[in-house]
């Protein structure tokens, strides 16, 4: 079986086939540094990372850019409220933003691009398509792409023709905007006094760029003009990347990418997890509550990547839980690493070649270790080699194993002292300190050490 991928292009799976047989060229659109990303935002980053990893898995080399868009309308607007250059403001998120993804073992792209570096590349595809009468310039100066000149504006957002048509009279400034607003969109926007010192100068006269022209120029600079994946959240596919195929195409005339792929929200009640609504979280939050950041990616790898997941406390608790198991139940398989089990291989690899189908390779992961037929040392390889995609972080633990009559033994004692019985949880702790182990009692529950 070979790879088969979603692709938002065509709304169907298809049979995975990179342009250079060689190299996936790969691009994800990455955060806005202008604030902490909220975990919804990283199931987009944690889903093109298991893309990476699969296809790496299967034996391709991976190309894969990242962008930070560091220049927008929301970094300008609030650096200017905190009285931060936009450079001293994006940084100390970028910074943290490289903080989190190291916690949640997501693998570093081979380049992560700023949008500010790429202000020439910007410049040089609003002149051709300036030129080729695909973009206009307005009475203030700034530069606009004619959505009607472009026969295939629409494709990737499916947008209804004659809808678009009827709308698509005006135009729009501001970055991001829905399906009812489809409109002539900004690729640079004449300064104003609300962009304060933030400005270029440049042939298409002072100001800076829009959005969504970043993107186009930091992916085709670093990957070419025509790509193999591109990845983001849904919410991007309009008006975002339907706007990077305008702008990328409309100025080469070929085409843009081959797999257009997109993760699904994370929903809090219902709702899309979302700054706007003010219903997310950091994993500053996961890792306050002392849940390891990992077990949200394995919170997210239990779901398909184009599901909606719901996120409540309980469910990631649970599976912080879970993980813990796995880890012990790994553990316990001793120091002796031998064969990877082919059988168990073969049908992870199968799992995932499907359209990355995470639940089922976990369910296969719980299934290897349970297997009488294999050995500890199988075992160990088997899961140290689904762990290169899963990227739970087997091959670095390091956690003492804690023999279940003394974790049984801290259970009972955890349970008495929720009930407030003092007498009962110090015996029990005598206990424990005799068998040679201690308990500690920490923000986020017990723990228990060797002694
Ligand atoms: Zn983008």
């Amino acid at each position: 079986m070979s790879l088969r991928f979603y692709n938002t292009l065509s709304r169907t799976k298809e049979d995975f086939s990179p342009i250079d047989k060689k190299e996936v060229r790969m691009y994800t659109c990455g955060p806005t540094v202008y604030d902490y990303a909220h975990i919804g935002n990283y199931r987009a980053y944690i889903f093109a990372d298991t893309l990476k990893r699969v296809l790496l898995y299967s034996g391709y080399k991976v190309k894969h850019i990242m962008n930070l868009t560091d220049i927008d309308d929301k970094t300008i607007c609030d650096s200017q409220k905190e009285g931060k250059t936009l450079k001293e403001f994006t940084e100390f998120y970028t910074e943290e933003f490289y903080k989190d993804i190291k916690s949640l073992n997501i693998l570093h792209p081979v380049k992560f691009t700023k949008a500010t570096d790429y202000i020439a590349e910007m410049v040089d595809i609003i002149k051709k398509l300036l030129d080729k009468k695909l973009a206009y310039k307005s009475e203030d100066g700034s530069i606009y792409f004619d959505i009607k000149k472009f026969k295939n504006y629409g494709r990737l957002a499916h947008l209804v023709l004659e809808n678009q048509k009827e709308n698509a009279a005006g135009r729009i400034k501001t970055d991001e905007y829905d399906k009812d607003n489809v409109q002539d969109f900004a690729l640079w926007k004449a300064w104003d006094e609300k962009d304060g010192n933030v400005f270029w100068k440049t042939d298409l006269g002072k100001g800076r760029p829009g959005w969504h022209i970043e993107c186009s120029a930091m992916s085709m600079k670093n990957l070419g003009e025509e790509l193999d994946i591109h990845t983001g959240g849904v919410d991007n596919i309009f008006p975002h990347h339907e706007n990077e195929i305008a702008q990328s195409e409309g100025s080469t005339g070929k085409h843009f990418v081959k797999y257009w792929m997109h993760n699904e929200w994370i929903l809090v009640d219902q709702k899309k997890m979302a700054k706007t609504f003010k219903n997310f979280y950091t994993l500053r939050d996961v890792i306050d509550k002392g849940i390891n950041p990992l077990a949200y990616r394995f919170w997210l790898l239990m779901g398909h990547y184009r599901t909606r997941m719901n996120f409540v406390w309980e469910a990631l608790e649970g599976s912080g839980i879970a993980l813990k198991r796995l880890y012990r139940l790994y553990i316990e398989l001793g120091e002796d690493i031998s064969d990877i089990s082919s059988k168990y291989q073969q049908k992870f690899k199968e799992y995932l070649e499907d359209d990355l189908d995470t639940p089922r390779a976990l369910t296969l992961l719980w299934d290897l270790l349970k297997d009488d037929k294999i050995s500890n040392a199988d075992k160990k390889a088997t899961v140290l080699d689904f762990d290169k995609v899963l990227g739970l972080g087997f091959e670095n633990l390091k956690e003492e194993i804690i023999p279940e009559n003394i974790l049984k033994l801290a259970k009972e004692r955890e349970e008495v002292r929720n009930k407030k019985n003092f007498k009962k949880s110090d015996e029990l702790r005598e206990k424990i300190n005799s068998l040679g182990y201690e308990v500690k009692d920490m923000s986020d529950g017990q723990k228990v050490s060797k002694l």
